[in-house]
């Protein structure tokens, strides 16, 4: 499966990055987002969310698990499992609800719902490097390969 790695040397570059995913995506699409505290997965999704139509601020979900966003022809759903502590939480609040032909779901420590989750179409990692960011996006569906081909493309047009 294809990947690329990317550095991001500010806050602005990584909120740049959501923002040219969200010119290439059409629901139902699942993001998987990861790294340590601070990575910037917050920043990114900011990207993404207001680039998709949202005019407001786009909060941390860290509390509520999930924000949502009802925006022109899709639904996004702003996940941050970080204070998820039992798995079963998950079907508590009905997670597969959430995952619809219209919606896009962005998660944040996925790794905390697994076996849970449904699964990914582009898994983002990002870590700290220097005073920077590595982005490394990896495509787990036919649907996140064309995602990253269509990224590699606006890239090498740069
Ligand atoms: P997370 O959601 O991964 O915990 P946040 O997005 O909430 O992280 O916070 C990321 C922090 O790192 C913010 O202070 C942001 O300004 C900063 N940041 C984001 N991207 C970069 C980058 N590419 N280089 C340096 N700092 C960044
Ligand atoms: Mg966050």
């Amino acid at each position: 499966m294809q990947a690329i790695r990317l550095n991001l040397s500010d806050e602005q570059e990584t909120v740049n990055l959501g923002t040219e995913l969200a010119g290439l995506i059409t629901p139902p699409l699942t993001v998987y987002l990861s790294g340590d505290l601070g990575a910037g997965k917050t920043t990114f999704s900011r990207g993404l969310i207001q680039s998709l139509g949202h005019q407001g601020a786009v909060k941390s979900p860290t509390y509520t698990l999930v924000e949502p966003y009802e925006l022109d022809g899709l639904d996004v759903y702003h996940f941050d499992l970080y204070r998820l502590y039992d798995p079963e939480e998950l079907e508590f609040m009905g997670i597969r609800d959430y995952f619809t032909d219209r919606s896009l779901c962005i998660v944040e420590w996925p790794d905390r719902g697994h076996g849970l989750l449904p699964c990914a179409d582009v898994h983002i990692h990002i870590e700290y490097v220097n005073t920077g960011r590595q982005v490394e996006l990896q495509a787990l569906s036919p649907k996140g390969e064309q995602i990253l081909a269509a990224l590699n493309n606006n890239d090498n047009k740069q």
